[in-house]
């Protein structure tokens, strides 16, 4: 029998306590902070990515007053002993407690939550499966078509119209009931199952750059769609039972064109697949986004963008180099360098003449020409310049030179790529913060620990 009582609690602003500081608990971090819940994690060891987050911490032990004006707890921590004593302590005062795991703990459940706009849909079975309920939310995604939420939207701007006119109780209700009906018949009557595509920016390389929402999108997947520069852990090992597609092109091995891309996004999502479109950085930037997004429209085809840190960014933000700077540069232009004809294209006089920082994309076999034709058109030779590799992984690599003596200093070098060149002032500023640099390398099993598979 379940004898829970679902209610829908209001925690925006309101003290909520999470005991622990690992991945489970960042987990839950980031669904209490998705619902702008004010924070408070204790634990003796948390980790780096839950210091970075809008939350308060406290690097100690658990001790029973902590739990004071919370009005939710959620216990995370590895020592039963730790979570019987915060269960039975929130118990005392009333407070709700979920004992992650722990049901004998728990005085409340998180369940599978489908959600769409302000529609949310919580699914509980009581802890006796939770796959179940994770299927559940999956088949309402499919069902809904991605339309319940804009849906809704729509409903409750004519509600606010027909309250407004109508006077009696009974006719707004069968008025309402009109409109909701129709609603549904128009979102069923549309025979064909539409999923949803999600174009997802995977970020520069390393697998932690990632959005939260660009991995939530992931792990509800059911066909990933994936690119070259794509770290192997966001496509293989974050949603293993999710369709993979390699779609990707690297310079001179094209591996399917666009036009089969678009064609592949489409088949899927009329089947009421979720496609995530998944590509390296920002979809928006040199990723062939503008042209997905123009098919997916022209097949009114329901997806949404999901941003990413963009290569230049990345490559910037790892050697201490910032892109925009008060004294040396107003502004940044992320530019391609890809194609022998770029000469022409590019306007080299104003480029060489703004106060700017310049950011080259797919550029490495461009070198030679791109610092000619900046110099020629009145840059100072003295400008510095970087060539980033494989930034933001563990194998990543600059070259600091400038412009005037960068070719003789590559000329033994193979440039590996993928890079990133930048040129500007700005650049200086790596050789000040070099040696305070320090990256964390990533530790894959850490990363698995922490990911919820939906079995
Ligand atoms: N949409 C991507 C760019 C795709 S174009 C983004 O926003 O980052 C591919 C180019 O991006 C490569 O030729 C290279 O110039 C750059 N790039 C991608 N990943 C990189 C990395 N880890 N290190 C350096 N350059 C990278």
């Amino acid at each position: 029998m379940n004898n829970l009582l679902p209610i829908f609690l209001k925690v925006e602003n309101m003290r909520c306590l999470v005991v622990g500081g690992g991945n489970i608990a960042l987990q839950k971090i980031q669904q209490l902070l998705a619902c702008k819940a004010e924070v408070t994690v204790i634990a003796p060891d948390i980790l780096p990515e839950i210091i970075s987050l809008p939350v308060n911490i406290h690097k100690k032990k658990y001790n029973y007053t902590d739990i004071q004006d919370s009005k939710v707890i959620i216990a995370a921590t590895n020592s039963s002993k730790v979570n019987v004593s915060i269960y039975q302590d929130a118990n005392k005062k009333g407070i709700p407690i979920n004992v992650v795991d722990i049901p004998e703990l728990c005085s409340f459940y998180m369940g599978s939550v489908f959600h769409d706009n302000d529609l949310k849909i919580a699914i509980s079975t009581n802890g006796m499966c939770p796959s179940f309920a994770v299927y559940l939310k999956n088949h309402f995604l499919k069902i809904s078509k991605g339309l319940w939420g804009t849906s809704l939207d729509k409903i409750a701007n004519k509600r606010k119209k027909i309250i407004h006119k109508l006077k009696k109780y009974s006719d707004k209700k069968e008025s309402m009931e009109h409109v909701v009906e129709n609603s549904f018949n128009k979102i069923n009557n549309n025979n064909e199952m539409i999923g949803k595509v999600y174009l997802v920016g995977a970020g520069p390389g390393d697998p932690e750059l990632i959005t939260s929402k660009g991995l939530k999108a992931i792990q509800n997947a059911d066909v990933i769609l994936h690119d070259a520069l794509v770290h192997p852990h966001l496509v293989f090992d974050v949603n293993p039972l999710a369709r993979k597609v390699y779609v990707g092109k690297r310079k001179n091995s094209h591996s399917i064109d666009q036009e089969s891309i678009h064609l592949l996004m489409k088949k899927e999502v009329v089947k009421g697949h979720n496609v995530v479109r998944l590509k390296g950085g920002d979809p928006f930037i040199f990723g062939r986004g503008g042209e997905e997004v123009i098919s997916l429209v022209e097949g009114n085809i329901p997806f949404q963008v999901i941003p990413g840190i963009t290569a230049g960014i990345g490559a910037a933000s790892e050697f201490g180099i910032p892109l925009t700077h008060r004294d040396m540069a107003t502004s940044v232009l992320f530019i391609t360098g890809h194609d022998a004809s770029i000469s022409k294209k590019q306007d080299w006089g104003l480029l060489s003449k703004l106060k700017t920082t310049l950011v080259f994309y797919m550029g490495t076999s461009n070198v030679s020409l791109i610092v000619q034709e900046l110099m020629e058109n009145g840059k100072s030779a003295d400008t510095p310049i970087a060539i980033i590799q494989n930034a933001t992984l563990e194998n990543q690599n600059i070259i600091i030179s400038d412009l005037v003596s960068i070719m003789e200093d590559v000329k033994d070098v193979v440039i590996f790529t993928p890079a990133i060149i930048i040129i500007g002032d700005v650049v200086a500023n790596y050789k000040i913060s070099q040696n305070y640099l320090h990256s964390d390398s990533i530790d894959i099993s850490q990363l698995l620990a922490g990911v919820e598979f939906n079995y």
